[in-house]
């Protein structure tokens, strides 16, 4: 799995550090921060909720 995230388009929301925190974070205007763009395996399902929850599709997620 390789995670891309398209910050110009995060509305800041936070779901996808509550889905993932340990793959997500904020900066201090609330925007995203993605924290590892290879997430180990056990982290995956949680990736893909953040993608799924995110309000503005800015997580894409490359299967390998
Ligand atoms: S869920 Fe989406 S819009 Fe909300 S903070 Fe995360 S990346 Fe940004």
């Amino acid at each position: 799995m390789k995670i891309k995230v398209e910050e110009s388009w995060c509305v800041a929301s936070g779901s996808c550090v509550l889905a993932a925190p340990k793959v997500f974070d904020q900066d201090e205007n609330g925007v995203v921060i993605l924290l590892q763009d290879r997430p180990a395996p056990e982290l995956h399902a949680s990736v893909r909720t953040a993608a799924s929850v995110c309000p503005s599709a800015v997580i894409s997620i490359e299967e390998d």
